[in-house]
């Protein structure tokens, strides 16, 4: 059994990753935060790297033997630092959530109070949402985007940040289709003492290809996922000015986590290496364009784009002109193939599970190679969807239509057997 493979040890297994193989292939991903890393960044998650334990820093382990534990980690490192142009990076965190429980824990202490945006207006879980634990240590004022025009108020925020003085301000989202102005957050922070924490979950690939502001120069930390816009593995990175490199690897190691994930740290590094090429800057500027397009294609068909239109990968939509739920719109979405998800858009009447709103994004549907041309046909068929309520013709065509249209742009084809 030691030497057998998976199909021959664990079919069931075997058998849902098969499938789960097949529904990437044969649906159209726009969900925002989903990607598709090439097959060097799988290789190297799925390698030996993980089998050894690492915990410490490069040249500072708790284990022996393990030189190369610290030449990939320090590879990993370089490459951030120098991809976003950053004092410090540490490439540990398990995820965007842990990478921002780290931040918080170097600084504050609990009952200490934070500033940052309210779920429903784009903010996440980890910037104080009460189930989270962010929510739960910390006294949370919410930033909400104005009603009006459903932008970003830096006038209100600063009005807040007077009166509640944070110590911590967390600016970045995981909806908002602008530009986040870093450093009209960092005056606002100077004004009141505080600390800027930058979440750029979604945006670091954009980042990284210098096609969206980076916040690099204005925060005291920047955190952001590998697996979203950079097309990484799954995990998070921690960027940080030189004086704070110290507290925040400490509270990474041993302070909230245990021995760093090794396979995966090698896969961030093979991803960064990626995000440093032409190639990589081309596909972001197609993942921008592509967002443009599939935005105003949908504004022509009639659909509400939160705030006008998408400066980034992704955009919401406000269905409530459509009577119909952002719930009732994922379902019959995904049942004609097309895979987004429901959102609570800024002042959401509808509770979390309902919503009156979908997000879309275009980094998984570009790294498929689709183009200007696709976007227009996409809009064209989840108009065709939500105009007809998800009626059984209507879906079952434009389930035809997916499947023709994904049949050209064939993905993962080296990891059929
Ligand atoms: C996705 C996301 C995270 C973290 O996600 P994990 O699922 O914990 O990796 C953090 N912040 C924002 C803004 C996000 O969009």
């Amino acid at each position: 059994m030691y030497l057998s493979s998976l199909k021959k040890v664990d079919i069931e297994i075997y058998e849902a990753i098969k499938q789960e193989l097949e529904r990437q292939k044969n649906n159209l991903e726009l969900i925002a935060s989903e990607n598709f890393p090439s097959l060097a960044v799988l290789e190297a998650q799925g390698s030996i790297m993980g089998n050894k334990y690492a915990e410490g820093y490069p040249s500072k382990r708790y284990y022996g033997g393990c030189q190369y534990m610290d030449v990939v980690e320090t590879i990993a490192i370089e490459r951030a630092k120098l991809l976003f142009h950053a004092e410090h990076a540490n490439v540990q965190p398990h995820s965007g959530t842990q990478a921002n429980m780290a931040v918080y824990f170097a600084v504050l202490n609990p009952g200490d109070t934070i500033m940052g945006m309210h779920l429903s207006h784009g903010g996440h879980l980890s910037h104080g949402h009460p189930a989270s634990f962010s929510g739960r240590y910390y006294k949370v004022v919410p930033i909400n985007v104005r009603k009006k025009d459903q932008l970003i108020d830096y006038k209100e925020i600063e009005k807040l940040a007077k009166k509640y003085k944070p110590k911590l301000i967390v600016a970045g989202s995981s909806s908002y289709s602008r530009v986040i102005d870093w450093e009209k957050f960092r005056e606002i922070c100077d004004m009141v003492d505080a600390y800027l924490l930058a979440d750029v979950a979604h945006y670091a690939g954009l980042i990284a290809a210098g096609l969206y502001p980076s916040p690099v120069p204005y925060a005291d930390f920047v955190t952001f996922t590998t697996h979203k816009t950079m097309r990484g593995p799954r995990g998070a990175i921690i960027l940080c000015k030189k004086k704070y490199a110290h507290l925040i690897d400490r509270m990474v190691f041993p302070g909230i986590q245990g021995g760093p994930m090794m396979h995966t740290i090698a896969a961030k590094a093979v991803a960064l290496k990626e995000a440093m090429t032409e190639e990589f800057k081309l596909y972001q500027a197609n993942v921008l364009a592509n967002a443009r397009i599939l935005a105003e294609e949908l504004a022509k068909r009639g659909f509400k784009i939160v705030s006008g239109h998408t400066d980034c990968h992704m955009f919401l939509i406000d269905l409530t002109n459509f009577k119909i739920t952002g719930a009732e719109a994922q379902n019959i979405l995904e049942a004609a193939g097309i895979t987004v998800n429901k959102n609570s858009i800024p002042y959401d009447p509808k509770p979390p599970a309902e919503t009156s709103g979908i997000r879309i994004g275009t980094p998984a549907v570009t790294t498929r190679g689709m183009r200007q041309k696709e976007m227009v046909i996409i809009a064209e068929l989840i108009d065709k969807v939500i105009r007809s309520r998800g009626s059984k013709n209507v879906v079952s065509l434009v389930k035809n239509r997916v499947k023709a249209l994904l049949e050209k742009f064939p993905l993962y084809k080296e990891l059929s057997d």
